[in-house]
């Protein structure tokens, strides 16, 4: 895959890059943000940097979000939670920690693109439609309407009613729903989930459809 790697210290850039081309990734480096906005287009995956010479990385990340759904990894030197809960909810597939183990972000890197490529070709989800009274959950076309009206759902907030929507009148754990929607990042993201699944309900305005199911997870569609 072709790889724009988004990083500012030229010792870790070169080393990383040296070892990913050894692996069959082309990889274009770039040391400064507005760089990377305008390379993104031309990789089939992205790995950034948060602390750069010229934009914060989250920038850099909310804008390449804002035209293109490329997969991002961020690369983080700051091991804080709230850095990378905020990094997950700007749309960045998954991330790692400073310094990178390379089997790892190999790893990581298989299956962000796997999953980016699963949403962009949801053979078995396209043409389904969920009804539920009169919510309408259109798994092909990525679409939500309430009595007619198309809600605007978030990439998140979407995600996580589709795999909900998959299983009508299932409990989902907790775990489950955060694995399908963020993979392997979902240790991080714990807390995050909650704040997308308020803002679900609030533009549902459904009471009563997504159940809480205490000290387990949650369920779409009344018993
Ligand atoms: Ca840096």
């Amino acid at each position: 895959m072709r790889v724009l790697l988004v990083e500012d210290d030229a010792g870790v850039a070169g080393a990383l890059a040296e070892s990913l081309h050894a692996r069959g990734h082309p990889v274009t480096s770039v040391a400064r943000g507005a760089n990377a906005l305008h390379h993104h287009r031309a990789a089939d995956l992205v790995l950034l940097d948060l602390g750069l010479p010229d934009l914060d990385g989250l920038d850099v990340l909310r804008k390449i979000r804002a035209v293109s759904p490329v997969p991002v990894i961020v690369l983080t030197a700051r091991g804080d939670e709230r850095s990378v809960v905020r990094g997950l909810r700007l749309g960045a597939d998954d991330y790692l920690t400073k310094p990178v183990r390379l089997a790892e972000l190999l790893a990581r890197m298989d299956a962000v693109v796997r999953r980016a490529v699963a949403r962009a070709t949801p053979a078995d989800s396209a043409g389904d439609v969920v009804r539920l009274e009169d919510v309408e959950i259109d798994l092909g076309a990525r679409r939500v309407l309430v009595a007619g009206h198309d809600v605007g759902l978030t990439t998140k907030e979407f995600e996580i009613l589709a795999v909900l929507a998959a299983r009508p009148g299932t409990a989902v754990s907790r775990q489950q729903l955060m694995d399908e929607v963020w993979g392997d990042a979902y240790l991080a993201v714990s807390r995050s989930l909650d704040v997308h699944l308020t803002g679900l309900r609030a533009k549902l305005d459904r009471p009563g459809l997504l159940t809480t199911i205490r000290g387990f997870g949650y369920r779409l569609g009344r018993d």
